[in-house]
């Protein structure tokens, strides 16, 4: 027998026992985000290396230390991509996407990044990135964020916090790199060794260590927040007031800075204590410069990526993994009369709730036995027509899993009840 061929450490295959968790999440994100205008986008996983020496930045773990380089036949210099915003900019500068045009874009594929495998971390691993090419924001920023909310809602996703910061503009940075770099130089001897070579070109990125006995030296660092220009202040007050206009739950959290190059203003990152020391499930901000410096004219943009294995992960440790096939609604029809007042009322709703799942008890039985079925189908709400609601013209609508309330309601009430209780059934 020969020798076995193995996969490469860090990239997992994933089996079919898994891909229905990861198609209906796929589904779910692009569904919520087709209801914001953001459309696919599809680019290479190869692209040149120097795209992501100017965009991510020399001075960062990606560029320095996590990139599957190597040139191909003709002495090109490739690299695998490690994120897709770059790419995506590319492809929107070549293809004439940029110049006085508005884009939301959503992509989704595999990234690289040579990383010490472990749990949450990979070689190979997926995102789902969203960019909006062209909004100076802060509207934008805030519903991109307002939209996650929603999308972790559809997933049945909890035990997310929102932490968002603000890092200025680049002139800005460039004084606060300064300062930064006062601070540690006064604490030379407490730095490891990444922070040593990043002290003079990217102190910046000290911030970002995740070295646990960098943590009270960084904790003790003076805050960007401290350096912001007025408009970028001013910018940052009203994506806060936006979200809490929108009862968006967040953390400003001053230390907040991100690990690639191109951030400016908004940051922000939704993260999770249910998955160990792999806690980021998404992470993004706006990247105002980066159109201009790949060669497109200046134009603003906002963006993030969710990282799939977290969010699968995190997905299956909610009731989401069950939801994701049980139906939401169950109808119980009891007696001839309520049957045909059932069908079109599901007809109704289903067209009232694109992607609802609804399944009506067809095969008959009492009252007891279809709201066992009920109960055992995993739905959230079952709804009951009896022959007494049908000669009404109502509907028993009883919450399955929350506090088991229960209302009688016109028919034309049912969807806003159901709404309630299905976008409601979990709170971020
Ligand atoms: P981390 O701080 O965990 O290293 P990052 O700041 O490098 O993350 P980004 O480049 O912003 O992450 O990518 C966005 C998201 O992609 C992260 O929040 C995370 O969920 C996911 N991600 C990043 N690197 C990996 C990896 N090696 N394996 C699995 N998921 C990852
Ligand atoms: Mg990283």
């Amino acid at each position: 027998m020969s020798v076995q061929v193995q996969a490469i450490r860090g990239m997992s295959d994933i089996l079919p026992a898994d891909t229905a968790t990861w198609a209906h999440i796929e589904r779910v994100l692009a569904g919520v985000l087709g209801g914001y205008g953001y459309r696919e986008i599809r680019v290479p996983v190869l692209e040149r290396t120097e795209l992501f020496r100017r965009s991510i930045g020399e001075v960062t773990d990606i560029v320095e230390k996590e990139m599957y380089t190597f040139d191909d036949r003709n002495g090109s210099s490739l690299t695998l991509r490690p994120e897709a915003t770059a790419g995506i900019v590319r492809a929107a500068i070549e293809n004439g996407l940029i110049h006085n045009q508005r884009h939301r874009f959503w992509s989704t594929g595999p990234m690289f990044r040579y990383e010490k495998p472990q749990k949450g971390r990979y070689r190979q691993f997926h995102q789902f990135d969203i960019e909006a090419l062209g909004y100076p924001g802060p509207d934008i920023d805030a519903e991109l964020i307002i939209m996650l909310a929603r999308a972790w809602r559809r997933l049945g996703i909890r035990h997310l916090e929102l932490q968002i910061n603000s890092i200025g503009m680049p002139e800005g940075r460039a004084r606060y790199r300064e300062v930064l770099k006062d601070y540690f130089r006064a604490h030379l001897e407490q730095l490891d060794e990444d922070s040593l070579r990043r002290l003079e070109r990217n102190p910046l990125r000290i911030l970002d260590s995740k070295n646990p006995a960098m943590q009270e030296l960084v904790a003790g660092a003076p805050l960007i927040t401290e350096h912001l220009d007025a408009d970028s202040a001013a910018h940052f007050a009203s994506v806060q007031a936006l979200l809490e206009a929108a009862g968006i739950g967040f953390r400003v959290n001053p230390r907040l800075v991100r690990g690639l190059d191109y951030y400016n203003r908004t940051v922000f990152e939704w993260v999770t204590d249910q998955l160990g020391a792999q806690g980021a499930v998404c992470a993004g901000g706006r990247y105002d410069g980066l159109v201009e410096q790949l060669g497109g004219s200046a134009t603003p943009a906002v963006g993030c990526a969710i990282g799939l294995e977290r969010l699968v992960e995190l997905f299956r440790l909610g009731d989401g993994e069950a939801a994701a096939v049980a139906p939401e609604v169950y109808l119980v029809a009891v007696g001839e009369a309520a049957v045909a007042a059932a069908l079109p009322l599901a007809e109704r709703l289903r067209d009232g709730r694109p992607g609802l799942r609804l399944e009506m008890n067809c095969g008959g039985g009492g009252f007891k036995a279809q709201m066992r079925r009920a109960d055992a189908s995993g739905a959230v709400v079952a709804l009951v027509l009896g022959e007494e609601e049908a000669a009404a013209g109502t509907v028993g609508v009883k919450a399955l899993r929350h506090d088991g309330s229960q209302q009688t309601l016109g028919q034309d009430a049912v969807p806003a009840a159901l709404a309630a209780l299905l976008d409601g059934k979990c709170n971020n």
